[in-house]
């Protein structure tokens, strides 16, 4: 076993998955669930564990290359300021960028809106070999949607099922899915937009609707838990992040993105030549 066997108490991805009691207005995302560890070996840890998703990274980049289908897919769904950002940065940050098909879901353009919510989704899955990201994703369909009202509850309520069918389609199809619920509580939220409001370089990030949004909070704690509760399958589970600490959400969605990536049991893509005769041709060339 190696130094992260020490910290982990709890592999992360049993630590995390969603249990079928969570409940979300309980949650604490201060937590650092299954991690004995505090930050400072968080961070190295998490160094460490970097090098290691880069080389499974790597090594689905050239199965893909060499014909293999499958692909992973990293769905993180979050409130504003949980850091979907940061794990995008840190985490798919550490890897081979040819290797990632990121997409970051906003309020749907005209075009999307004149298909079914899952049109755009299925234009930015995967293909073999790749690690896809999505920052936000369907589930914004059954969070903002729901909480806004945007489509009538006759709509909203049939979309747990669907997507329940489409993501085991998809996993059949040999993608696997990783979906993280990031949470971050109501308090660290208000110093993290207030750090976007005390920073001209983080005025970017700021949207004055994020403060409409908070008073909502109640509202989308109900639309998570339905998530949580409709659509943690056995082939695509729920792993539930606390974000209140950053060192902990991005060595957690490490740990995810290598456990799923373990699974697929890579090795390295045989050469398809004779390569004692092409060491020969290359002593002459
Ligand atoms: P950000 O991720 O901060 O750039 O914000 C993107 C915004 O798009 C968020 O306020 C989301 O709630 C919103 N959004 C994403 N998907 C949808 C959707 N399907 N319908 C409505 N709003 C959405
Ligand atoms: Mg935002």
């Amino acid at each position: 076993m190696g130094k992260h066997g020490k910290s982990w108490k709890v592999p992360a991805a049993e630590a995390l998955r969603a249990k079928p009691d969570i409940e979300v207005a309980d949650f604490d995302a201060s937590a650092t669930p299954g991690f004995a560890g505090d930050k400072k070996s968080g961070n190295e840890l998490l160094v460490e564990r970097g090098e290691h998703l880069a080389e499974l990274q790597e090594r689905l980049y050239a199965a893909g290359r060499s014909g293999d289908h499958r692909s992973v897919l990293l769905v993180l769904q979050g409130m504003d300021t949980a850091g979907k950002g940061g794990i995008v940065k840190h985490v798919i940050g550490a890897v081979d960028p040819q290797g990632i098909d990121h997409t970051s879901f906003g309020v749907p353009s005209e075009e999307e809106k004149k298909h079914n919510y899952l049109w755009r989704i299925r234009n930015a899955l995967p293909r073999g070999g790749q690690i896809g990201v999505f920052d936000r994703s369907h589930y914004e369909d059954v969070l903002v949607v729901r909480v806004h009202n945007l489509v009538p509850e006759s709509v909203w309520e049939k979309r747990y099922d669907e997507i329940n069918r489409f993501e085991s389609k998809l996993v059949e199809s040999g993608t696997t899915i990783v979906k993280v619920a990031m949470f971050v509580s109501l308090e660290e939220q208000k110093e993290r937009l207030a750090e976007r409001l005390d920073r001209p370089d983080k005025y970017w990030k700021y949207n004055p609707a994020d403060i409409d949004e908070r008073k909502r909070w109640p509202d989308y704690q109900e639309a998570y838990q339905a998530v949580l509760d409709k659509t943690s399958t056995d082939v695509a589970p729920w792993y539930v992040v606390p974000c209140d600490r950053k060192w902990f959400s991005r060595l957690a969605v490490t740990e995810l993105l290598i456990d799923a990536l373990e699974r697929l049991q890579l090795g390295w893509p045989p050469a398809d030549f004779d390569v004692e005769a092409e060491k020969k041709r290359l002593a002459k060339a």
